[in-house]
């Protein structure tokens, strides 16, 4: 359900025009056109890609991606999915967003070049706020709502690379979390993570979840390139689920191997650097390793001579995420475990 009292502000309309139409069969693309007033440009808006694909009767799709902009397969996926599927084929609705954070992939950041803002801690948004403010809204009050189920790709951006996995929270509603583990193992990634987040307030799938939408969220790559594996999971991963809940006709592409549903339980499962210095990890993606041991060592580049500093892991585990960049500061995370679920 959810919590009317973190909408700040309901005016019960949005700033954001629309220029499809959500109810008409067909296949319609437009903008989600966001105001925009600038100094060159006092009625100036920004336009949000979006495609609608509706026929028949079956479930309502949220698929978006490029809720931080230098995550790339998922945009990659969606708009191959957008471009690859007619409303001949569809039993149901796709709404597709493959650029949701439209000026921060156009300019590669995960954060917004217009506000500053992560536009995944500014759900549920304001309509009278900044550009992600306004954007987080219109989807939690405009697009959640005519939603079954939401499926917000997302990859580890430049600062950090991950094992191709769908993410959700630990959810309190027993039924609400099955339908979210059955969505997972759908889709098929080799990992779910049933994850503890550093910072889970504000994010889309929270507000997913509040509105009592089934929704997973993703890792399916990262440091800011495309990762062919990753890809390639999307997109089977999209299908299957398309598939598997009758919006689009052919058989699940079941993976080689079932999906493990693994956890990240506590604080320990997070490396942190002590200081700033440059990283050099020790263990590829994906392998095992033990509480204690080394996860890689923290070199100062101003003092050579100094011993390297060991960063160790906290927890016995599989290494899911690895830092991104080689240079790190202070209270970064080097290293992420996910132990199996539950835990
Ligand atoms: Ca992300």
């Amino acid at each position: 359900m959810a919590d009317p009292t973190r909408v700040t502000s309901h005016t019960g309309q949005s700033r954001i025009i629309t220029t499809v139409d959500y109810d008409a069969p067909g296949k319609h693309s437009g903008v989600l056109r966001v105001p925009q007033s600038r100094n060159d440009s006092g009625w100036g808006t920004i336009g949000i890609p979006i495609g609608v694909i509706s026929s028949g009767s079956g479930p309502t799709f949220l698929l978006t991606s490029g809720t931080h902009g230098d995550e790339w397969e998922g945009p990659i996926a969606l708009m191959n999915l957008l471009r690859g599927l007619e409303p001949g084929q569809v039993q149901g609705r796709l709404i597709v967003v493959p650029a949701l954070h439209m000026p921060a992939v156009q300019n590669g950041t995960r954060l917004s070049p217009i506000d500053g803002r992560d536009l995944n801690r500014c759900f549920p948004g304001d309509p009278r706020g900044s550009f992600a403010f306004i954007l987080a809204d219109y989807v939690t009050r405009f697009l959640l709502p005519l939603s079954d189920y939401n499926l917000d790709l997302h990859s580890g951006g430049r600062s950090m690379d991950f094992v191709v996995s769908t993410t959700s929270h630990l959810l309190d509603d027993r039924a609400q979390l099955e339908a979210t583990l059955k969505l997972a193992r759908v889709f098929g990634a080799s990992y779910h993570v049933v994850i503890k987040e550093v910072d889970s307030s504000g994010t889309f799938m929270t507000a997913a979840e509040q509105m009592g939408v089934v929704a997973i969220s993703s890792e399916l790559g990262g440091i800011n390139r495309v990762s062919i594996p990753g890809v390639a999971a999307t997109e089977r991963g999209v299908r299957n689920v398309l598939k598997h809940y009758g919006v689009i006709e052919g058989a699940v592409d079941a993976a080689p191997e079932p999906t493990e549903i693994m956890t990240v339980p506590d604080y320990d499962c997070y490396a942190f650097a002590p200081r700033a210095g440059l990283f050099q990890p020790f263990d590829a993606l994906g392998a095992i390793v033990r509480r204690g041991a080394p996860a890689g060592v923290l070199h100062q580049i101003d003092g050579p001579e100094r011993p390297a500093e060991v960063i160790p892991y906290g927890r016995d585990g599989i290494l899911w995420c690895t830092r991104g960049e080689a240079q790190v500061r202070e209270g970064d995370p080097v290293a992420v475990i996910v132990t199996p679920y539950p835990a």
